[in-house]
């Protein structure tokens, strides 16, 4: 089978090269491995992750033109936000 499977690294080195290595949410520069960064736990947060342009939820697919990919913390951010929950805000 040639098939590439489902978010593979070849998907996520295509999507690299596509957007220079910069978050599709925020613009900024993503770190390409966990040895770019100092910390374990800044890894965690500013990992770049795939990112749905069209949530799964929504029929969205797991190809590459519905691809991008975005900081963990951007991702997290706006799955919260198609979820419709609060943005955090405090209510005063
Ligand atoms: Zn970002």
């Amino acid at each position: 089978m040639a098939e590439i499977r489902p978010l593979s690294r070849a998907h996520f080195d295509s999507l690299w090269v596509a957007q220079a290595g910069q978050c599709a949410l925020c613009g900024k520069g993503m770190p390409h491995g966990r040895f770019d960064v100092a910390h374990a736990s800044i890894w965690k947060k500013q990992r770049p992750t795939f990112d749905h342009v069209i949530p799964k939820a929504g029929g969205g697919l797991d190809r590459l033109d519905n691809l991008q990919l975005a900081h963990a913390v951007c991702n997290k951010r706006k799955g919260k936000r198609q979820a419709g929950g609060s943005d955090g805000r405090l209510a005063t």
